[in-house]
């Protein structure tokens, strides 16, 4: 129980680890990927930026606007104009773009945007001089512009990149390449532990299972009944034995209570019993002195039964495991081992056993303990004259009239051949005189009735023991007493 609990502590640590670990994992792939997002919209944005500089470069510069304004001027030829004009709205366009993702460049492109509008303010000068025939000397003073202005501005735009672009990829190359490695570790860690983890489940499962396999065989292979119940005393397993005792097959589980198989009379107390004895955890063997327990089969029929309880609880719920064991083949041999078949009284060997108890309460109690030894007399001649048979239902009709004669406390048994014997606890020896003087007359009266296949008569030998005595001399005692019956003419009672 207790190395169970303790597995299952390890594998809730090392699930917590495996979470632990998985969500240190996804935060960092989360880090990552949001560093990838902020990197992807910065470049672009650079990107942009520079796309638009640069159009505003090469629109203004070589083969861009300014060429053909001073090729204009320099040829006087009108067609270069009419590249000019829209070369200069598009670098305004591309500077406004460059502008609205910079807005901290806000004066040199200004500038720029001045100088180029210089330009513009002078095309309708310079068309109308190239249309007037005016010298080449005399436009180039009319429509000059001063560049120097946009030339500076273009300068502290270009110096003002605070990194090369190309150093700020190789930067997040690097920090990729961290991340990366710092990922693979995390992951190998990860697969390391995970692996480790498996692992010692699959060494706990595979323990587990060979418990479970185990107890199924215990309780399948077991000769005693063996049943499970929950905390509402339903039957929640039952092996075959059990079924087999109690008359019920796999459709009883579940549904049977245990205290549908106790005698009627101790239901409710076996209900109360049984809360009080799931309480606790514990292995209780139920028994109580000189008391038998019973069992009761779904038809009804009792069954003196042993019972070891054995309790323990699962998510603060109780579970029991009820053992039973079937006493009625081991009362039944211990009854022919006890009980004279002929006559059904105490035999030999139960007759020394009582004996000795009762000598023994005699010795502690100092109560009186009487005994009283009978013999049929000329039985014999009972059997040589009516045959053995008669002889046999003579010793049953005079253990019948025995047995009716004798208190509840009292013990009767035959001690051998026609000789019987009665134990009286508490009985004196006047008692036991009258007891003795009792059982005779009514022999020797029944004997005479149709019951006793021959009329007979029997003689009695009565001792007091005291708690000194061993059975052999109480015993000698009473034979001596009976000898002294038998001696002054049979079919009376003697003392000693
Ligand atoms: P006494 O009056 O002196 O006691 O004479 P007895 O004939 O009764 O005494 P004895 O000891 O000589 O004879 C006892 C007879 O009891 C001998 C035996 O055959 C008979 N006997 C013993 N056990 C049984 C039994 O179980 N059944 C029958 N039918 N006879 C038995
Ligand atoms: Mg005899
Ligand atoms: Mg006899």
């Amino acid at each position: 129980m207790l190395t169970q609990r303790k597995s299952m502590k390890v594998i809730a640590i090392t699930l917590s680890f495996i979470a632990f670990l998985m969500a240190s994992f996804y935060t960092l792939f989360n880090n990552i990927q949001t560093a990838q997002t902020t990197w992807k919209n910065y470049i672009h944005l650079e990107m942009d930026k520079s796309h638009y500089l640069n159009q505003a470069i090469i629109i203004s510069g070589y083969g861009g606007f300014i060429h053909n304004f001073k090729n204009a001027v320099i040829r006087r030829d009108y067609s270069y104009l009419e590249k000019a004009e829209p070369q200069i709205q598009d670098t305004i366009n591309a500077l406004d773009r460059y502008l609205s993702l910079t807005p901290e460049h806000i004066n040199p492109v200004l500038d720029i945007q001045y100088v180029i509008s210089e330009y513009q303010a002078k095309l309708p000068v310079l068309k109308q001089m190239i249309a007037s025939g005016a010298s080449v000397a005399e436009i180039d003073k009319s429509v000059r512009v001063d560049d120097t202005r946009a030339i500076a501005a273009f300068r502290e735009i270009l110096h003002s990149s605070k990194e090369h672009p190309l150093a700020m990829l190789q930067k997040t190359e690097q920090s990729y390449s961290s991340t990366t490695s710092k990922l693979v570790v995390i992951l190998n860690f990860l697969i390391i532990v995970s692996s480790i983890a498996i692992a010692f489940i699959y060494y706990l499962y595979k323990k587990l299972a060979i418990k479970m396999t185990e107890r199924e065989l215990i309780i399948k292979c077991a000769p005693n009944a063996i049943l499970s119940a929950n905390e509402n005393g339903i039957i929640t397993t039952a092996n075959h034995e059990a079924m087999k005792l109690f008359g019920f097959n796999e459709t009883g589980i579940n549904k049977i209570s245990v205290d549908d198989l106790v005698p009627s009379n101790v239901k409710s107390k076996h209900q109360a019993l049984r809360n009080e004895f799931q309480q606790s955890d514990r292995i209780k063997p139920m028994s109580q002195r000189n008391a038998i327990f019973h069992g009761k089969k779904l038809s009804g029929d009792l069954f003196p039964a042993k019972i070891a309880i054995a309790t323990y609880s699962i998510d603060n719920k109780k579970h029991s495991i009820v053992i039973i064991n079937d006493l009625t083949e081991e009362l039944k041999h211990k009854n022919e081992a006890t009980i004279d078949p002929l006559t059904q009284l105490a035999n030999r060997r139960a007759i020394n056993q009582h004996m000795g108890q009762a000598l023994a309460q005699v010795k502690r109690h100092h109560i009186a303990l009487s005994i009283c030894l009978f013999d049929i007399d000329h039985f014999k001649s009972v059997n040589d004259q009516h045959g053995h048979l008669a002889g046999d239902e003579v010793l049953q009709q005079v253990a019948r009239v025995m047995q009716e004669n004798i208190r509840e406390v009292d013990f009767i048994g035959r001690w051998g051949g026609e000789e019987f014997i009665a134990i009286l606890t508490g009985t004196g020896k006047q008692g036991a005189l009258e007891f003795a003087e009792k059982i005779r007359n009514e022999i020797k009266l029944q004997s005479q009735t149709k019951r006793f296949p021959v009329a007979i008569t029997i003689s009695a030998g009565v001792t007091l023991c005291d708690g000194n005595q061993d059975i052999k001399t109480a015993l000698n005692n009473a034979d001596k007493a009976l000898y002294r019956s038998k001696h002054n003419g049979r079919n009376r009672v003697s003392m000693v």
